[in-house]
Order: C-alpha cells, then structure tokens, then sequence
C-alpha cells in the first residue's frame, strides 16, 4: 500500500524532495496547492517527474463523507466520514458568526470509557492517522466551499470529537504541525486545542513537543471518588498529579488551560463542588468551560436545570476564574459535546 502524501508533515516533504533532487520550491508548492488552496487534482505546478513521482508513490485518498447532518436550529454540522477499512468517525462543524469551529475526532472509539460519554460505550478500535485527521479537516472545508459559498472559513481546531488525542500523540502531533505550518493551512497556534481525560504520559509529550498548542482539561470533579466514578484512568493518573504536572509547564503570556467541567445534575452540580473547584483552580492561568450534560440514547445522567448551572457559575466567579457555559450546538442532530457514536 502506498503511503499517504497527508501523513507527511512540511519537513518530510522537505526530506522526499531532497532526497530526489527535485527543485527545492516543489515542498512550499505542494503543500500551498493541498493545504492553502484545498485542491484535490494533481498539483499542475510543479516539474513533470516530481508530478509523476508523487502520482506514482503517494495516495491522495480522503475519508469519505458518508452522511451530512444539518441542525436545523443552528447550522451545526456533523459528518459520518467512512475510513479506509470501512470504520466510521464524526466531525463537527460549530457555528461562530458565519466562521466556523471544528471538532475533530483523533482515535475510532476512545479507551478511557468515561461513565458519561457516548463514544466511550464503542471502547477502543484504533488510532486514526494524521492523514485520517487532516481529510477531516479538508473535506469538511470542501463541503462548506459547495454547501456554503463564502463560508468555508475553519479558523478553530479543536480536538474534542471522538477518542483521546493524548493517546494518539504521533498522528495529532503531525497534523498541528500541518495545520501550523505557514505554507499548509497556516492557522495560529492559538487556535488549536488539544482535549485531554488526564493521560499523563501525553501530557508530558505535549508539554516537551508542542506546549504552545493549547490544552484543555476535562475536569468534571474536585473530588477524587467522584472523578474516579467518571473517568476511570483518574484510578492511574489521579486529578492532583495531573495539575501538579500541568502547574508546572511554561505557559505563553496568553495562554491559559481550559478547564472543562461537565455539569451532571445531583451528581457534581452542588455549591460545594463549585467552592472545591473554585479553591483547586484559584489563581492559576485557568479558564473554566461549563458542559451541561448532553444526554444520548442510554445514557445514566441528567442535565441539570438553568438555575443549577448559574448557581454554579455564579460561585466560580467569586473566585475570579473566568467561566463560560458552552451553549449547546447541535444536539438535534447527536453533534453535542459526547454525544458522538459512530458504531
Ligand atoms: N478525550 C478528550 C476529548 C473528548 S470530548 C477528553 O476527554 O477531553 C470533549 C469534551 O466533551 C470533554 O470535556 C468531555 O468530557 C465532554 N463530554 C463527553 N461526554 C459528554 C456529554 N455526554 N455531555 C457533555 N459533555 C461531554
């Protein structure tokens, strides 16, 4: 099997054109035609033999979009793409002023099993590659470029769909350096995030490798017996060695964690869990992102009610942590914060 030209991150393809002796401009060329301009036919600029070269030992193949889901309430998107070898994942297009997030998924399924997440019910089938994580990327820009002329304009990533990215570090690794690169899609750094459950070995990674991509951290408790109920690695790689881990990595002058807190009713929802939470995160370059539970088919928890979420925050800002509650988008059509299930 040939390998995949979006696996290769610019100093690869540095290396390939190199090693060939192909005029030196042919990487910023390639990678302007793929990744800036989002073309998908053989690039027409470059020498003959380097065309056929790449033609002949790289696949250009994508994840097919296999079905569309529109929310009819916001304009939310959510594709089914179809892997390779038949598996499925889902990406989100999110709404922001005619601009767009994008949410996009890094393993098919996710080992952490958290008790709240819909994914984690799939357990774990395998990593996706950088190339599966980039065809996500560009195929949803293709789909807004037909479906949506003039606002085919990604500029947030975020790595909050299905799977741990920290635990596919290689893959998402590579695909922030393509997204980062300034002859690929040349977006700021400051607006790629990596959601992580805790996985420390990742966190060390991301901290050593690529530490001004930000970070987020799914928190959701204070309290260890609860965190534990949660999210079962918190039993290996507990809340206090994480944030001890965290405190300690060189932050950017505007950089800040993310701190996510999924709000589940009478189970993390009380005045004591927010002053816990508010005492554990007081101080620190901290952003807190309040996810009321999305419930899906099966699920064991309960959103709680408006009040119960203000209440919640209103505690937190005594604390002078800024706080947001992430409004929901998409949930007619399952494209909510775990709400993902591609089985
Ligand atoms: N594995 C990564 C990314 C996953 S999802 C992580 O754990 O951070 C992104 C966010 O959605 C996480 O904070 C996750 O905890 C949250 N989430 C998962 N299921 C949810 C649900 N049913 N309702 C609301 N938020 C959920």
């Amino acid at each position: 099997m040939k390998p995949s030209f979006y696996d290769l991150n610019y100093s690869d393809l540095e290396t390939i054109i190199n090693t060939h002796n192909f005029n030196s401009s042919a990487s910023r060329i390639l990678f302007n035609w793929y990744y800036k301009k989002k073309q998908n036919t053989p690039c027409p600029d470059i020498s003959k033999s380097a065309l056929a070269f790449f033609e002949q030992n790289y696949d250009f193949y994508l994840p097919e979009i296999d079905t569309v889901y529109q929310s009819e309430k916001d304009r939310t998107v959510k594709f089914l793409f179809k892997l390779k070898d038949n598996h499925k994942v889902e990406t989100v297009l999110i709404p922001f002023n005619n601009k767009y997030s994008i949410c996009l998924s890094s393993q098919v399924g996710c080992a952490m099993n958290c008790s709240f997440c819909f994914t984690g019910e799939q357990g774990l089938k395998r990593n996706l590659t950088t190339s599966e994580i980039m065809g996500q990327f560009l195929q949803a820009w293709r789909w807004l470029a037909s479906n949506r002329a003039g606002e085919e304009r990604i500029l947030n990533i975020v790595f909050m769909g299905q799977g741990e990215p920290l635990h596919n570090f290689d893959a998402v690794k590579k695909a922030c350096e393509i997204f980062l690169s300034q002859y690929g899609t040349s977006i700021g750094v400051q607006k790629i995030t990596i959601s992580t459950a805790g996985y420390i070995p990742g966190l060390k990674r991301w901290s050593e490798e690529i530490p001004r991509v930000n970070l987020a951290l799914s928190l959701h408790s204070p309290f260890a017996e609860k965190r534990n109920e949660l999210i079962p690695i918190n039993k290996k790689y507990p809340l206090e060695e994480v944030l001890t881990y965290i405190d300690q990595v060189p932050l950017n002058k505007k950089q800040f964690i993310t701190y996510e807190y999924i709000l589940i009713k009478d189970f993390n929802d009380s005045a004591d869990d927010a002053e816990k939470l508010g005492n554990l995160l007081a101080g620190k370059s901290a952003y807190i992102n309040i996810i009321p539970f999305n419930p899906y088919p099966g699920s064991r928890y309960q959103r709680p009610n408006l009040d119960t979420v203000e209440n919640f925050k209103a505690i937190l800002d005594t604390f002078k942590i800024p706080t947001l509650i992430r409004g929901v988008k998409g949930d007619d059509v399952l494209a909510a914060c775990g709400q993902l299930n591609s089985l």
